[in-house]
């Protein structure tokens, strides 16, 4: 299996190509990937949906690429295809804006301009309909933004756009992974995995797979077991673990059975980091001594994932938060952020770990949570806080163990 098929979507680096109708980028969608993914016309406004594509590419590794619809739809359906191309272009890493080569900036061009240098996203122009004659005003206003010609029609240009986005590597902000900086070389690692109904069919779940992948990138040893098998196992261990694994449902067995100086954390608190703002989250674990009666609390998953009777984001988590923080709570349920005026409404947020989608998508909703002043937990840190192990599950983030102790 070659890296691009067990590289999830959400661990690629994104790359989205925007701009307004007619421009070329479905035209040079197609030459990137010397197929046809999208379909190609003369009329304007032919991509609908964006499309997306995955391929290798050097030092970047698996790369994912949007062909979105023309920031200049037109018409109801064209307002919603915009809304769709905004969001890809919030969430990616390098945006190409493809633009034509043969003709001044145009005013829609300078405003969206204008809108992704504030958001400071690592950009290059694709300059298309470069087999005309070359608009000099168009090349004054890219400036010193890294650029490259395109011919679409005589394939020109296509190695030296890739040249130039893999040049962009060192700008680019990176996800860590799981256990980056918590273990070295030989470190020997527990997992446990309970296979429970919840568990799906013949297969681990991604943050399980991805931590095993990462530890044995680290040359670490690993032993991965049920909560049920642990303390027997762990009994007859010659060497002490660095750290133990657990997923956050058997975090109270877990802890009962390994000695108290075991350093302990979750799967779940992994990928509140490796995703989310460990730091923000921990803030949010402490206001739960003070969540004021009839508040609303929004829990926050980021797929649709298939539910079990005791469902731990819509039945588990409720459940336990009424009966330890504040039993007059109204639970609400989502996928997505709400708008800005919904999202005033609620006290809490209390976030899944976010393994299917990228950071950069899961940074924009901390964002939005934090402008609007909305305290935000996720479900790891919140299960070891109900056990009672926090901040043990913390010890192995010196900053974030540091911050919890804090008055
Ligand atoms: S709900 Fe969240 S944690 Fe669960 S599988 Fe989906 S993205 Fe992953």
């Amino acid at each position: 299996m070659s890296s691009l098929q067990n590289t999830p979507l959400s661990e690629q680096l994104r790359i989205v190509l925007f701009g307004l109708r007619n421009s070329g980028k479905s035209y040079l969608m197609n030459n990137i990937f010397e197929k046809e993914v999208s379909i190609v016309s003369d009329n304007a406004g032919t991509t609908t949906d964006p499309v997306t594509r995955s391929m290798e590419m050097g030092i970047l590794g698996p790369v994912s690429i949007t062909d979105t619809a023309g920031l200049d739809d037109i018409g109801e359906l064209g307002a919603l295809r915009i809304r769709k191309s905004v969001d890809r272009l919030s969430v990616c890493d390098i945006s190409i804006f493809v633009t034509r080569a043969d003709l001044p900036p145009k005013e829609e061009e300078k405003k969206l301009f204008y809108e992704i240098a504030e958001k400071n996203k690592v950009v290059v122009f694709a300059l298309t309909f470069a087999d005309n004659s070359i608009n000099e005003e168009k090349i004054n206003w890219v400036g010193n933004y890294p650029k490259v010609l395109i011919d679409n029609v005589g394939k020109k240009g296509l190695d030296e756009l890739k040249k130039t986005l893999i040049s962009l590597s060192d700008k680019l902000e990176y996800e860590i992974t799981p256990v980056e900086g918590l273990v070295s070389e030989n470190d020997f690692v527990i997992l446990v995995t309970p296979i429970d109904l919840a568990a799906p069919k013949g297969r681990l779940i991604l943050p399980q797979v991805e931590t095993i992948r990462d530890l044995l990138d680290r040359d670490c040893g690993i032993l991965i077991v049920k909560e049920r098998e642990l303390k027997y196992f762990y009994d007859s261990l010659k060497i002490k673990p660095k750290l133990v694994i657990t997923d956050s449902q058997a975090f109270s067995k877990v802890a009962a059975d390994i000695p108290d100086d075991q350093m302990l954390t979750s799967f779940s608190i992994l990928f509140a980091r490796k995703k989310g703002d460990l730091s923000y989250f921990v803030e949010g674990i402490k206001k739960l001594k003070s969540v004021p009666p009839d508040s609303k609390v929004l829990v926050l998953e980021s797929c649709s994932h298939h539910k079990q009777a005791d469902d731990i984001g819509t039945v588990k988590i409720p459940r336990l938060f009424k009966q330890l923080v504040q039993s007059k709570v109204e639970f609400e349920f989502a996928h997505n952020i709400p708008d800005e005026k919904k999202l005033k409404e609620y006290f809490l947020t209390i976030n899944c770990a976010g393994c299917m989608v990228s950071k950069n998508r899961m940074k924009r909703r901390l964002e939005a949570l934090k402008e609007n002043n909305v305290y935000s937990i996720n479900y790891g840190l919140f299960l070891a806080w109900v056990n009672g192990l926090l901040p043990r599950a913390l010890e192995p983030f010196p900053l974030e163990y540091e911050l919890y102790n804090r008055d």
